[in-house]
């Protein structure tokens, strides 16, 4: 039952994720892949803001606002219209994002933005949607869409999108370098079948292993350690992005050459991701990157109403 909506507006705080692990399946019949997908939250937040409106109103600003639509395919304006929709009512709301994310950078910035516009657009229209509702509008937005509204740390199997809470047992401190120019997730996938084919390997669901998660990572963030969870981060379309944005190879350099723990492209990139031994070292190595580059604690947690 839908109770009477506040007419304040609703701010909602959602984080970025980096992929500890990313192991990708052979290509499926339908072209998607299965994933074994280790997410975890990190303390670089985009905020959505939703407040009274007549219609549909977007507006943004902050890092790469040039770069973000502003139309019905902004993440946020459709997840906010999948809402109305399922309540069949109107989604009259103004919607604005303040960016902290890097946009098409590989750490989730737009799902984040999605999970953030359902769950201020709920407070706002006082829709009650259960937690269970939100995931599977999480779900239907996008397959890193649930995983920024839970955070934390989290297996996802499938697209990614089926998500099990992982357990971490202390912090882990994290650098990005953002790379100028985005990379397409799709191309970057493609990348990976071709490099599969050319390698003789098989690139279908059937020529490889179902993805599983990798116990010792599992483990090494139950522990919270950070030299052994840097001894195992792996994500599969490394070599895909790198192929791509050749350039990356020496930023990955140089954040092993600054006293990085461990180097690796976020998700598909383009943007790269150092495990640093501390806080102080995440500090002063994200100084010493050329470059943007930003240093973010993790876990964080998903999105937060402010
Ligand atoms: P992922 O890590 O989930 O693959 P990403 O971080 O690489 O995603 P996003 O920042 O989510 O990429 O943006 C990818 C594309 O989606 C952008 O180039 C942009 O055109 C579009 N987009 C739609 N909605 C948003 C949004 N709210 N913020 C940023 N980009 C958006």
């Amino acid at each position: 039952m839908r109770s009477d909506p506040p007419v304040t507006a609703v701010t909602v705080r959602v984080p970025a994720k980096v992929n500890v692990q990313l192991t990708v399946g052979g290509r499926r019949p339908d072209g998607f892949h299965d994933l074994a997908n280790v997410f975890l939250a990190v303390g670089l937040y985009d905020h959505v803001t939703a407040a009274p409106a007549e219609g549909l109103r977007l507006t943004a600003e902050g890092r790469d606002v040039a770069r973000v639509p502003l139309d019905g395919t902004n993440l946020a304006a459709r997840a906010a219209v999948a809402l109305a929709k399922r309540y069949g009512i109107e989604p009259d709301v103004h919607l604005h994002i303040d960016k902290a994310v890097p946009v098409a950078g590989g750490m989730a910035g737009g799902s984040a933005d999605a999970a953030g516009a359902l769950v201020a657009c709920d407070a706002l229209w006082g829709t009650g949607a259960s937690r269970e509702e939100l995931l599977d509008l999480c779900a239907e937005l996008g397959s890193d869409v649930p995983f920024s509204l839970v955070g934390g740390a989290a297996l996802g199997l499938g697209r990614g999108e089926r998500l099990t809470p992982l357990e971490v047992g202390g912090g882990f401190h994290w650098v990005f370098a953002v790379a100028e120019g985005g990379l397409s997730t799709p191309e970057v996938y493609r990348e990976c079948d071709r490099l599969r084919r050319a390698g003789g390997g098989g690139d279908l669901a059937a020529d490889l292993p179902a993805p599983a998660a990798d116990p010792e990572l599992v483990a090494a963030l139950a522990a919270g350690d950070p030299s052994r969870l840097a001894a195992v981060l792996t994500n599969d379309l490394q070599a895909a992005a790198v192929g791509l944005r050749p350039e990356l190879a020496a930023t990955l350099a140089a954040g092993l050459d600054g006293g990085a723990l461990a180097a690796l492209v976020s998700g598909s990139g383009p943007t790269c991701a150092f495990l640093a031994p501390s806080a102080a070292a995440a500090d002063s190595l994200a100084a010493t990157l050329p470059g943007r580059a930003y240093a973010a604690p993790a876990p964080a947690p998903g999105a937060t109403i402010l």
